[in-house]
């Protein structure tokens, strides 16, 4: 991957986020405060004004400025869980020009850990970290099999997937949903749900590389 593939990922969750907005929002509404799929959309189309000047930065920089926009732009928990998300991760990936899939993986696990560094929040606790755990373990299984970069990155938005299913029957006890404590399950995790789609859309954006 390079900073092509990189702006093709973050214009794609740009447009991925829009379509989803309502879908985010109405999975809050049940659990939160209904405002997840605003709030991803306000943050990501603040990014998108930023697209321009984006194109010609390298990829760290490019997931630098995501992340401080993120921050700078989005109330609520996913702003500054997002913004350290991406800021961590392009940390990973200072002065690389290109992505093998063993740098995707350290990608991964670094926006994983600016998630649970900000937030402190531990598997089964009904949280985006519920979607970006078991998708790290997944790639990390998948690159240690020699699998490429395309396959790395489809491996980990499929169990993004399943883990952001799997948030439905868990009781919430980090962030607003747990302030509804069993009123919390059955319902799925508006924050694990937008971390699939993130991962599904790098998964999409890399398919070609
Ligand atoms: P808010 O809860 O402030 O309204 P959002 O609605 O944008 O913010 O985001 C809610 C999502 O944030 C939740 O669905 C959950 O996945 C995630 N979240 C909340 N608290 C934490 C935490 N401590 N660690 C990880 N994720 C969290
Ligand atoms: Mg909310």
């Amino acid at each position: 991957m390079t900073n092509k593939d990189i702006m093709r990922w973050l214009e794609r969750t740009a447009d991925v986020l829009r379509e989803n907005r309502t879908f985010l929002t109405d999975l809050d509404a049940a659990i939160g405060d209904a405002d997840h799929g605003i709030n991803m959309d306000r943050g990501f189309s603040a990014v998108r004004d930023k697209f321009p000047a984006m194109a010609t930065m390298d990829m760290a920089a490019q997931l630098r400025t995501v992340g401080s926009t993120l921050v700078s732009t989005v109330g609520g928990a996913g702003g500054p869980l997002y913004g350290t998300a991406y800021l961590r991760a392009a940390g990973a990936i200072a002065g690389k020009e290109e992505l093998d899939s063993a740098d995707i993986v350290a990608m991964i696990e670094a926006f994983l850990g600016g998630v649970v560094a900000r937030g402190k929040a531990q598997p089964g606790e009904k949280t985006m970290v519920d979607a970006l755990t078991p998708a790290l373990n997944a790639a990390r299984q998948a690159q240690g099999e020699g699998a490429t970069l395309a396959q790395v990155t489809n491996r980990a938005a499929e169990a993004a997937e399943e883990g952001a299913k799997a948030t439905i029957p868990m009781l919430a006890t980090k962030g607003r949903a747990s302030y509804l404590g069993e009123r919390s399950i059955g319902h799925q995790d508006p924050g694990a749900t937008s971390s699939w789609l993130i991962l599904r859309c790098l998964a999409e954006s890399s398919q070609s590389t």
